[in-house]
């Protein structure tokens, strides 16, 4: 593993940074890049935790740029064969003339999930792995509305919009968002909530009313860009009752918490039950786009057999090159024992954090495995840590609707030593952005 700390050789951001921005920033939406004068820096490379910009600046990343990087940014094995891959074939004909490779990565899924979830769908993002559990869930149960949650993120697609938790996604396009049927509920285990399972069961139960026209309960396992919010112990379980009771799937959104981020492969594994659905992104790939929605085999044979031309398909559904890189991602969390790695680092991690609860501005630490949120008083807050962090040398980023979460989820191969390091230039972040509001 490569076990580099941080090593700053120029004020964040540097000039290189500096230089390029006002062409990025005359060119693309506004939308999308941030720009203020302490932020972003340009990324060059990155190798393994570490990430390293364009003015040679080396940082430790504690995002694993989105949750994606579990193997490590650049995982060595990871390139090598979608390099192989690609000198032979980079792109085939998804739903017409299929490849070995595809035919491999669906017996490693079924391999790496339980024996119930063994019928697959490839995609290429998150959104359009939610949006075909939505379908498979639609057809599965004849019925149209959804359940998800305040708070949930399944992507920016309008179809996924329908079922998106935070409010401001949808505001400016609920003209064309299906889903008025669709009902929310409220995401159990956030700063000053239900303290246990049955109580916020009870809760989802009244949501819920005697509606009987759910095809099915999305949820995360962990709420991710939500804030890291994890439900209380049982709660998942009286849920999966409920579904089966009402004759609801259970759709799990494992695109954040999938191969290995929670200290286990999936999420669901903490909770002692199996999804009817599960949708995987991210980190499936190691950096390669690529996505899928893996349902049990009678739920899945609710669309019907193709005969030439696919009810649901997409230009590089199974594309090769992402085939690969799955197939390489998986080997190296099963080699390098990553989601091991995560529940025993991540274990030890929650007492480090638990010192940082001290600071006037913190009000609460969430997560699991590697996947950890620290909650601050209010969004300037938040924002003056992620500034200050990068300028002392480490990577994170906001979450929860009004970005008051600094969330941590680093690749997964990230050291003892790397961690510990990240974590004490993040709280001089936090002691600093504490003193600035004085
Ligand atoms: N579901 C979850 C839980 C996510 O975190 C995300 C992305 N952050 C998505 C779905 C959407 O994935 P994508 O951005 O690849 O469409």
């Amino acid at each position: 593993m490569n076990e580099d700390l941080e090593d700053l050789r120029t004020a964040v951001p540097g000039t290189r940074t500096n230089e390029l921005a006002p062409s990025l920033r005359a060119r693309e939406s506004q939308n999308v890049t941030f720009f203020s004068d302490r932020f972003p820096v340009f990324w060059e490379s990155a190798q393994g935790a570490n990430v390293t910009d364009v003015d040679g600046n080396r940082y430790i990343d504690l995002t694993a740029a989105f949750g994606v990087a579990n193997v490590g940014h650049s995982n060595p094995y990871v390139v090598s064969t979608i390099a192989d891959q690609a000198s032979r074939l980079m792109h085939g004909m998804g739903d017409v003339h299929p490849t070995e490779v595809k035919a491999k990565l669906l017996e490693r899924l079924a391999q790496v999930l339980p024996p119930d979830l063994n019928r697959v769908f490839l995609a290429t993002t998150g959104s359009e792995a939610v949006e075909a559990a939505m379908k498979t869930a639609m057809l599965a149960t004849g019925r149209s509305a959804f359940a998800y949650y305040r708070g949930a993120y399944h992507g920016l697609s309008l179809g996924t919009l329908g079922i998106s938790g935070i409010d401001k996604f949808r505001a400016p396009f609920a003209g064309a968002i299906a889903g008025a049927e669709n009902v929310a509920l409220t995401f159990p285990g956030a700063y000053g909530d239900v303290a246990n399972g049955e109580a916020a069961f009870a809760r989802t139960r009244a949501e819920l009313g005697t509606r009987d026209d759910i095809a099915a309960i999305v949820i995360e396992p962990i709420q991710a860009r939500g804030g890291i919010v994890v439900p209380p112990r049982g709660y998942i379980e009286l849920l999966r009752g409920l579904c089966d009771e009402r004759g609801m799937l259970l759709v799990f959104d494992e695109i954040y918490t999938g191969f290995g981020r929670t200290g286990e492969w999936f999420g669901f594994e903490h909770e002692k039950i199996v999804p009817d659905i599960v949708c995987l992104g991210k980190a499936m790939g190691g950096g390669f786009p690529i996505s899928a929605t893996v349902a049990r085999e009678d739920v899945m044979s609710a669309w019907p057999v193709s005969r030439g031309e696919a009810l649901h398909t997409s230009t590089y559904l199974g594309n090769p090159m992402g085939c690969a890189a799955a197939l390489a991602t998986i080997d190296e969390l099963d080699r390098l024992e990553l989601p091991e790695h995560a529940e025993k680092l991540g274990r030890a991690f929650a007492s480090r954090l638990d010192a940082m609860r001290a600071h006037p501005d913190v009000r609460e630490i969430r997560g699991r495995g590697l996947m950890w949120g620290i909650e601050m008083s209010d969004t300037d807050a938040a924002e003056r840590v992620v500034t200050g962090a990068l300028a002392n040398g480490v990577i994170v980023i906001q979450a929860g609707a009004e970005g008051t979460v600094i969330s941590i989820t680093p690749p997964l191969v990230i050291t003892e030593r790397q961690l510990y390091r990240a974590a004490d230039l993040l709280e001089a972040a936090i002691v600093a952005a504490g003193e600035h509001a004085k």
